[in-house]
């Protein structure tokens, strides 16, 4: 249908929907709340696009932390890992599972928060010193399922060495203090000339020259993960930092 408006122009069906539709879109407007009202304020305020603000993404992470979400992200991905192991380990030579241990094994959540998701290496080492680091639970329940069926478990971390004494050092401490069971080897990275994937790879690639088949590799970042020696990989959420 087309009738003529009062300019002259000719309205059809189509514009008189979009007629209605514009009044009931200013109908929702008016009715929406201060959250809509306080985003109006801003307008006429000249700005230029700019990435998300560092505080409110702070505040975003900590809800997600302190929400389930995370615990659950964490439970899901190391549920999954469990049922690949278990589909695996007995049908491998010597059945291995790869552990990374920031984020993945222990949880540096008070760190984190303690210097508002900040970074220096002097304070790092301080905290590793504390030995206070808590255990991420689905990790530590996966390990204990691992250790009581028989498959081997080796760490291969990021972390440098601080103690020439091995069973001394603050993470083997830390790590047993969180409950780890008996476990094959650590390896730490103790060096800032080689990448971090590069790194780990080569560690795993050791493992398996040793007889093993790493059934399961399991980290919070991709630069555990990336790379051969692993036949299944498991990446667990991390909102607070990124590894490259
Ligand atoms: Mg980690």
């Amino acid at each position: 249908m087309t009738r003529v408006i009062g300019n002259g122009r000719k309205e059809t069906r189509g514009t008189q929907i979009l007629s209605s539709l514009t009044l009931m879109l200013l109908l929702v407007i008016a009715l929406l709340p201060s959250a809509y009202c306080q985003s109006n304020d801003r307008a006429g305020i000249y700005s230029t696009p700019e990435p998300q603000n560092l505080g409110i993404l702070q505040d975003s992470i900590r809800s997600y932390i302190k929400s389930a979400s995370y615990e659950r992200g964490l439970a899901e991905v190391a549920d999954s890992a469990k049922s690949f192991i278990e589909s695996r380990y007995t049908k491998v030579k010597k059945p291995a599972i790869v552990l990374d241990i920031d984020e993945t094994s222990l949880s540096n959540i008070e760190f984190e928060y303690r210097y508002g998701f900040g970074f220096n290496s002097k304070l790092w080492n301080a905290w590793v010193k504390e030995e206070a680091a808590t255990a991420i639970k689905p990790t530590l329940g996966l390990a204990q399922w691992a250790a009581s069926h028989h498959i081997a478990i080796f760490f291969i971390t990021e972390r440098s060495q601080i103690s020439r004494n091995l069973v001394a050092d603050p993470t083997v401490v830390n790590l047993e203090k969180a409950g780890y069971p008996d476990w094959k080897r650590i390896y730490f990275k103790n060096s800032r000339t080689i990448s971090t994937s590069a790194f780990k790879t080569s560690a795993r690639k050791e493992i398996e020259s040793e007889g093993y088949t790493i059934v399961a590799n399991i980290g919070d970042q991709y630069s555990d993960l990336v790379g051969d020696f692993a036949e299944g990989k498991f990446k667990l959420p991390d909102p607070m930092y990124y590894i490259p």
